[in-house]
């Protein structure tokens, strides 16, 4: 298969030869109408209702105990991985492959990612590879999950769902149980991702998803930590609004909170866009079928929702042949103006995370090299 015929495909599904992005927000519902009221009502910033209804949305749809709103998904994962009892000095088990923000809240918090390879099923980590990676270097003690090379404790796994395709959750929920380590799921992508009849973001203590510009809704910039309790939940949105304590004028904050809340502004624009969730999803499910129909037989693996899962299809994929088509691919689509990329640079390669340590990683680069990311926005005549 030529680039050519991939970018003549790509030009006609969305019916232009203009310049085509990854993944472009829409805003053709109340985002105008939510948003002016925010102004009007001059309640912009941290109080107003649409905080507590986009929260409630997110919970409805999630089936997640409780919601809570924050500025960022950087700002949700941080929020959970706090919630979740890291501690400066901890371990945690992650992907090489993933969206360096993953790593840099682990960075902030004084704590260290371990880098463990990705499945070829899912394309997020793979709990055979965790597995293995304890059975060699961990020991369980009174103290929990110990590395035995430098005693730190191994406190935690943060799955992400790459590209909304929902990780292996039944079996990293076993390895988590065997090594007595904490599940936090990086769902940034995976808003509208099912593992098996549960969302992803639920089933592990705590989940962060996104909301920036690029992901499947947006709320501006903005996130939300799915908690699996409402106790959890209450705490959690406690330490993300200062952990003042309340009382009528007393500044008084029981924990090192954060203000990481979502200000109503951003809210509104969510609550819009939420209505509006299930149609983006069939719309983008339908586009993930002519692609996959497209690369069928091709030699071309289009990367399709696993069997257990119903995946909101954030981004689409393509996995090349070869090294050189990937090249070619990424050179002939974007000179064309049908916007294309490669998959983030693994982690372990960047100089804040070069030194930190993983097992194998012969998947995660195989990807690394091979993968390509296509235009994925809704596509209007589909809506
Ligand atoms: C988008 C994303 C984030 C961070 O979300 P922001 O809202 O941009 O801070 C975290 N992890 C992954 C995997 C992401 O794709």
């Amino acid at each position: 298969m030529q680039p050519s015929s991939i970018i003549e495909f790509v030009q006609e599904t969305y019916q232009t030869e203009a310049f085509i992005p990854l993944h472009a927000p829409s805003f053709n519902g109340n985002e105008k109408a939510y948003v002016a009221d925010t102004l009007d009502s001059t309640f912009v910033s941290s109080v107003g209702r649409y905080v507590d209804d986009f929260e409630q949305k997110i919970e409805a749809f999630t089936g997640c105990a409780k919601a809570v709103a924050t500025v960022n998904g950087t700002a949700a994962l941080q929020t959970a991985l706090y919630m979740a009892g890291i501690q400066r000095g901890d371990l945690v088990i992650t992907q090489a492959l993933t969206f360096v923000a993953t790593c840099n809240v682990l960075y902030h918090m004084g704590a260290a990612p371990i880098f463990v390879d990705v499945s070829p099923i899912s394309l997020g980590l793979c709990p055979k590879a965790v597995e293995a990676y304890l059975t060699e270097y961990a020991q369980l003690t009174d103290e929990g999950c110990i590395h035995k090379h430098t005693g730190q404790r191994i406190k935690a796994v943060m799955p992400m769902h790459t590209f909304g395709h929902p990780v292996e959750l039944d079996e990293l929920v076993a390895v988590c149980q065997k090594w007595q380590l904490v599940l936090v799921e990086d769902a940034a992508e995976s808003l509208g991702s099912y593992y098996k009849s549960r969302h992803t973001g639920t089933v592990g203590m705590l989940g962060a998803l996104s909301f920036n510009g690029n992901k499947i809704i947006t709320s501006g910039g903005g996130g939300m930590v799915l908690c699996r309790s409402e106790e959890l939940g209450a705490h959690t949105k406690h330490v993300t609004t200062t952990a003042k304590v309340p009382h009528p004028y007393e500044f008084y904050h029981d924990e090192p909170g954060f203000n990481h809340r979502m200000p109503n502004l951003n809210a509104a624009l969510g609550c819009a866009q939420m209505e509006r969730l299930d149609s983006i999803l069939a719309n983008k499910r339908t586009l993930a079928h002519q692609y996959q129909a497209f690369f069928a037989g091709s030699g071309w693996q289009f990367v399709a929702e696993p069997d257990y899962a119903r995946s909101n299809y954030w981004l689409n994929a393509v996995i090349c042949p070869s090294q050189e088509a990937r090249d070619q691919l990424l050179s002939e689509t974007n000179a064309a103006g049908v916007m294309t990329r490669p998959v983030w640079q693994l982690m372990h390669r960047l100089p804040m995370f070069e030194k930190a340590m993983r097992g194998p990683l012969p998947y995660s680069e195989h990807l690394e090299s091979h993968l390509v990311n296509l235009p994925s926005s809704p596509v209007i005549k589909l809506a």
